[in-house]
């Protein structure tokens, strides 16, 4: 019986169903349904699977795999097949030709799958002995297949078979090549074969695939949105900050003026609201002795993200002899080596430790902006995204365990508060339970689980439970941000603590004079600066919401007449902390001049010819075109309350 006949059976079939899910499992419509799948057929345990579904997709993508091999085999028939799987937009196949393939084959290659789905060829399933199978492939020449082959261990193998083509496959597949959706071939790669590198070379084709045309419009249109928005390109163009690999290091980041007056204004902010709530700022060190990262455990755990630790080499010995600094170079003979950190914690701890603490002090709060380093490998470092140093907006908490929930309800709070700052207000929020191996004790683990439960709850926030997802000292919270193309970003952590102050033996002393085990929260609000600063580059564009603009008002003179009010009024705003540039550049053509304002993304334009000279007046082009003419007064004070930091943008 196959996902047809079921389908039938039970009155589902319809148009544009290319698959049946039974139980969980999902078949296409051709394939012998193994009998395990066949005791309970009620419509509630089978479902059709419809084109638009995520695993109607999966099956209709792998189809255009398929019709991208047969159109390759057509028009290159001396090409050598491997392997074809569906990506996340799409699909790619693995081919075997030596000198690859042009964008013109490409072009070609794409007409031809047209040619495929306007054939309407039956996609029909048949199996074959593996033996029978190696040999057929042997016979054509397809040496790949026969190694694929050999890696598999069942006796019996499935193909799939359309006109002229058939291609060794688990399936599941549309039922005929008309049924694919729009596709479009978009790139070309090398890969080995298997990713080993003593096989060959081959090239990989990728394309994307949709249900319908315009859905494969709306794909391309959203990339290119992405692009726009590219915060390593906007990073350029605007000034923020640079990466200089070469020079400086992959994943190290210089923040130049524009940017560092953008993370100074967020930094102020934060410490605003944090010392509102009691936090304390503090500033560690970025570097400590390895034995600190061994007492917190960091050295058996996290040792794969840490830097390699700084040993006194002996040519420093030979070298320092000759100096007389040698004497007095403690750190020769202290011999202990360092360690960049990868976290601030054992800081605070330290700092947590440095005098008896009573319960009258918890919680306490210690907040800083640590830089921290984390070895990341360079293929996974992106622009802002992915570095190797970058700053937490890092908080640890004391407390006792009967204060967590009302803490995290604080922590909470002030998130929202934060982000609402940047236009970040859709959030979904994650809480992770405890993991098979873990510090703690059971009853620990209870009472901070239900308290992160009614702490979310108080807060009025909606949450979905991890289980199982927690590290292994403690249960957490992670806060994810959607910006406006809609994608999801890890932003906020509340993570909880069992274990690191018991392995620094760190307590409190409660009311009857006893010492007790104290509880930690590390948490941060944007996660890394530089991670946030990224994302908030991709959100607004660039347009960042007037209090955070480098820049706030270009103050233009028309004409030269014009310039000393034009300098009046720029003293006059900054008076008020307005950040301003004066553009005397008379000789350009206003239209360009303007333009190029817009280009960097300025909020406010204070255009000043004669008329508003004669008149006190000062004319105000906001971005996005609109203008309108205030006496001096009105027009500061508009700006400014455009400039507030709760302005809402
Ligand atoms: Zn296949
Ligand atoms: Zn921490």
């Amino acid at each position: 019986m196959t996902g047809k006949d079921i389908l039938e059976k039970l009155g589902l079939s319809g148009e544009g169903i290319i698959g049946v899910k039974i139980r969980g499992k999902v078949f296409d419509l051709h394939t012998p349904i193994s009998a395990e799948f066949l005791n309970d057929l009620s419509s509630g345990s089978v479902k059709p699977i419809t084109i638009d579904s995520p695993e109607g997709l999966d099956i209709m993508r792998h189809s255009c795999a398929h019709a991208l091999a047969q159109a390759v085999k057509r028009l290159f028939p001396e090409t050598k097949l491997s392997v074809g799987p569906t990506t996340e937009n799409g699909f790619f196949y693995d081919f075997y030709r030596p000198n690859g393939f042009t964008e013109e084959d490409l072009k070609k290659i794409e007409e031809e799958m047209k040619k495929i789905k306007q054939e309407g060829l039956k996609i029909r399933r048949f199996e074959m002995k593996k033996e029978n199978a190696i040999k057929m492939y042997q016979e054509k020449g397809e040496i790949f297949k026969v190694e694929i082959l050999k890696g598999i261990p069942e006796d019996t193998v499935s193909f799939y078979e359309q006109g002229e083509f058939s291609d060794l496959c688990r399936g599941p597949h549309v039922p005929s090549t008309d049924m694919i959706g729009a596709f479009k071939l978009v790139s070309i790669s090398a890969v080995h074969f298997k990713g080993d590198e003593s096989y060959p070379m081959l090239t990989r084709i990728y394309g994307v695939a949709f249900p319908k045309e315009e859905d494969l419009k709306r794909y391309f249109e959203h990339l290119e949105e992405i692009k726009r928005r590219d915060h390593r390109k906007l990073g350029r163009e605007l000034e923020l900050f640079l990466i200089d690999e070469d020079e400086i290091g992959p994943g190290l980041v210089i923040w130049l003026p524009k940017g560092a007056k953008i993370r100074r204004l967020i930094e102020d902010e934060w410490l605003k609201i944090h010392e509102k709530k009691g936090y304390k700022l503090v500033y560690t060190p970025h570097i400590a002795k390895v034995n600190l990262w061994k007492t917190s455990g960091h050295l058996d755990y996290y040792r794969k993200f840490m830097f390699p630790q700084m040993e006194w080499k002996e040519e420093n010995k030979e070298k320092k002899k000759d100096s007389q600094d040698f004497e007095r170079d403690i750190g020769y003979y202290e011999k202990v080596p360092y360690q960049l950190k990868p976290m601030n914690c054992p800081f605070h701890i330290q700092i947590f430790k440095s005098k008896t603490r009573s319960y009258r002090d918890l919680p306490l709060r210690l907040c800083e902006f640590g830089t921290v380093y984390r070895y990341e490998r360079s293929g996974v470092l992106h622009g802002l995204l992915r570095v190797r140093g970058f700053t937490q907006d890092d908080a640890h908490i004391f407390l006792k365990l009967e204060q967590i929930e009302d803490e995290v309800v604080e922590i909470l709070d002030i998130m929202k508060y934060f982000l609402s700052l940047f236009g970040f207000t859709d959030y979904m929020v994650f809480l992770s339970t405890r993991p098979e191996e873990r510090a703690g004790t059971d009853e620990e683990w209870d009472f901070a689980e239900s308290a992160l439960k009614k702490a979310i709850e108080r807060s009025k926030m909606k949450y979905e439970i991890d289980p199982g997802e927690g590290v292994f000292y403690g249960p957490k919270i992670d806060v994810k941000i959607k910006d406006v193309l809609g994608r999801v970003w890890q932003c906020s952590t509340i993570q909880l603590d069992f274990n690191l102050p018991k392995k620094f033996s760190a307590f409190y002393i409660d009311s009857n004079n006893r010492p007790q085990n104290v509880y930690i929260i590390h948490r941060a609000i944007l996660g890394s600066i530089e991670r946030f600063f990224g994302i908030l580059i991709e959100h607004t564009a660039g347009n960042f919401p007037p209090w955070l603009a480098p820049t706030q008002c270009a103050i233009i003179s028309v004409k030269d007449t014009s310039n000393s009010y034009a300098e009046f009024i720029k003293n006059l705003l900054e008076e008020y902390n307005l950040r301003c540039e004066l553009d005397l550049s008379t000789g350009e053509r206003l239209a360009k001049r303007v333009r190029d304002w817009e280009m960097l993304k300025v909020p406010f334009m204070i255009i000043l010819g004669e008329k508003e000279r004669d008149e006190k007046k000062i004319t105000i082009r906001e971005k996005g075109g609109l203008i309108k003419t205030f006496s001096i007064e009105e027009g500061i004070n508009y700006i400014l309350g455009r400039c507030k930091v709760n302005s809402g943008e």
